[in-house]
């Protein structure tokens, strides 16, 4: 087929416009992809953005890669409404609280435009009179996030410059660049959210001071540093004496300003590598780092003990605290976090013991007196639960004829092969566990079931048991004394209560005094046990309702060596006699001594002489 030079000048003619156009194409396109490769890379910049101001400043700069504006700001919204300019590209497009017309209403709810001519914008000329340079046609796009509502406005000088490729670049950035702006304050919240979890997760929110969680990894840190470097540092355990009376008697607030006073004045003792946390409670710890000698530990210790000792007020309220302190040297003492913590809180333990606001440093044979104790508590508790108690009972007679008129109560714990464990061993441990409620109750049940027995003899024999101040404290004892009574067949008037002296003077508190008078009252017997054995026996004596006194064995045991002992048995004697209460003497071991208590006009005897303590089943009621 033929063609003609005019139809195939036609066609080329055809096929260039195709070509060109398919150029302009192929260039828009790549304008297109070129300006998205811009936009998406700016948008990166967006998102790694530290700051508001660092976003706003970001999507100006990523616009202005592609919209070629003159001048370009970001509007925000203030509460009441109107807008004011967060920042700019220039410095001199500057406005605050303008309130929106219509147009900037409609770009504030979301729909961009592009103004051909500002002076036809009712809003602009209120803008205009604010900024130096004149400018005449605007894009603008909303840019809102959750938290605010704002718009971006780029401008330009010359009339109707702006095309709607451009405004199509901002209704897709824009959003963009709004949804990257809210990231970024969701992940600023986060971070924020992030970090007060961390300190609480860290940090006491009391006193602002470390928690246990932190003072363990500081630790552990030290510790491994310390294998490194062969240096040595301490910890000290630290617990306020009677706080919870504090927060019992002037309520927890006052507490509160305590706990707060004290972490600041412990911080004020160390240096500033130190560590002072509050574990729990009253119960603070502290690590000196690279002491270097150990012995540096106990100038600061004495300082934390007496700055914490300063008094301090509580609302018009003196408030005197004092601490105990309990200090483990490590690596000598041990390169494990938790047996430091333990041997730190066993020193503490002996502090206390040694009565208060003092320091102590952990040893090794006090752990193993620590341990021991540890072990003897878990067997009472399994004598209690089992049959591990064994009761032992040693005769009162009266002197004049030597008859028995009652047995005393003594308690042992079964050894776990053969034997007996003493009570002056458990006793104790049993009044700091609280075991002894429960040692205190079968005792008085078990020796009320044995004298039901012996009653059956000698109708007016007595069973005497002894208590401890720990019962007698309570203020529920005497009533819980009175319902057990009530299960048992044997009348509370042959029951006698026998109190050391020791606890009516160390321990004479509101609850002591009203349950021995409630139990006296309801018909036992009290004893005044272990007489003179105290300071200020006497001047107690005048309230003490009980109508026995019992001597203590230290003066029975002296009177015949010693002129002044024996002086003081008989006015002892005497004394109890002109008060309307009988006298036992304890601890009578020679007839010499048995002679002359009678010849002095002692009541009654009891004592190694006449009968050791022995269980139930090898006395003979001898009334
Ligand atoms: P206590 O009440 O002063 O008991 C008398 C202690 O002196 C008993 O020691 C007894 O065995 C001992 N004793 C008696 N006669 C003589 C003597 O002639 N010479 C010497 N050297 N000692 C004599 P035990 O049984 O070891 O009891 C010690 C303490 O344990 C008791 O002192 C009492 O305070 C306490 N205790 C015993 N049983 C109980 C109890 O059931 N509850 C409470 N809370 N304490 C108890
Ligand atoms: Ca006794
Ligand atoms: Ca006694």
């Amino acid at each position: 087929m033929s063609t003609s030079p005019q139809s195939l000048s036609r066609e080329s003619e055809e096929l260039r416009e195709v070509l060109v156009s398919l150029e302009r194409l192929r260039s828009q396109e790549e304008t297109a992809r070129r300006e998205a490769q811009q936009l998406l890379s700016g948008l990166q910049v967006l998102i790694n953005a530290h700051s508001v101001e660092e976003m706003f400043k970001g999507t100006l700069e990523v616009i202005s890669r592609v919209v070629p504006f003159e001048n370009a700001a970001v509007l925000v919204q203030n509460d009441d409404g109107s807008l004011s300019v967060q920042m700019s590209t220039a410095g001199d497009f500057q406005f605050n609280n303008l309130v929106p017309g219509k147009s900037f209403s409609r770009v504030l709810a979301g729909r961009p435009v592009c103004v051909m001519d500002l002076d036809l914008l009712p809003e602009w000329t209120a803008i205009a009179e604010q900024i130096s340079q004149p400018y005449s046609s605007a894009l603008l796009a909303p840019l809102t996030t959750r938290e605010r509502r704002g718009l971006l406005i780029c401008v330009h000088q010359q009339r109707a410059y702006f095309h709607k490729r451009h405004l199509k670049v901002l209704e897709y950035f824009v959003p963009l660049a709004a949804q990257a702006l809210q990231r970024s304050q969701e992940i600023e919240e986060l971070e924020e959210l992030v970090k007060r979890l961390d300190e609480m997760a860290h940090y006491d929110a009391l006193t602002g001071i470390c928690n246990r969680t932190l003072f363990n990894i500081i630790l552990e840190k030290t510790i491994s540093q310390h294998y490194r470097h062969r240096r040595c540092s301490a910890l000290l355990m630290l617990d306020l004496d009677n706080f919870k009376r504090i927060n019992d008697t002037l309520g927890h607030p006052a507490g509160d300003y305590l706990l707060k006073e004290v972490a600041q004045r412990i911080t004020s003792c160390v240096r500033s590598g130190d560590t002072v946390a509050r574990l729990g409670g009253d119960e603070f710890a502290v690590l000196l780092q690279d002491l270097g000698d150990p012995k540096e530990t106990e100038v600061i210790a004495e300082k934390i003990l007496s700055r914490i000792g300063m008094p301090l007020n509580y609302q018009g309220q003196l408030i005197h605290p004092s601490s105990s302190i309990g200090i483990t040297i490590f690596p000598d003492d041990d390169s494990e976090c938790e047996q430091l913590m333990k041997n730190a809180d066993m020193a503490l333990y002996a502090s206390k013991e040694n009565g208060r606001g003092s320091f102590s440093f952990f040893s090794l044979s006090m752990r193993k007196k620590i341990e021991s104790k540890i072990s003897l508590e878990n067997q009472l508790r399994r004598s209690l639960e089992g049959e591990g108690l064994k009761l032992c009972y040693q005769p009162i007679y009266r002197t004049s004829d030597l008859s028995c008129v009652g047995m005393e109560a003594l308690v042992r714990m079964k050894k776990r092969g053969s034997g007996l464990i003493g009570p002056d061993r458990f006793i104790p441990i049993a009044e700091q566990t609280g075991l002894i409620f429960p040692l205190g109750e079968w005792v008085l049940r078990t020796a009320c079931a044995d004298l039901e027995g012996w009653l059956a003899e000698a109708e007016n024999s007595r069973v005497a048991i002894n208590v401890s101040a720990i019962q007698l404290r309570d203020p529920d004892f005497a009533a819980s004394v009175i319902d057990t009574m009530a299960d048992l067949r044997v009348p509370q008037q042959s029951v006698e209560i026998e109190l050391s002296e020791d606890i009516i003077i160390r321990e004479s508190t509101e609850w002591l005094q009203k349950n021995i008078e409630v139990l006296y009252r309801s018909g036992f017997q009290i004893a005044f046990d272990d007489f003179g054995r105290g300071y200020s026996s006497l001047l107690h004596l005048r309230t003490f309702p009980g109508k026995r006194l019992k001597i203590d064995r230290f003066f029975v045991q002296r009177m015949l060596d010693s002129p002044k002992d024996q002086v003081i048995v008989r006015s002892v004697i005497d004394m109890a006699h002109d008060m309307g209460m009988s006298v036992v003497a304890e601890g009578v071991e020679t007839p010499e001594q048995l002679k002359s208590l009678a010849d002095f006009g002692c009541d009654e005897v009891q004592g190694f002489l006449l009968g050791r303590p022995k269980p139930k089943e090898k006395w003979q009621f001898l009334g």
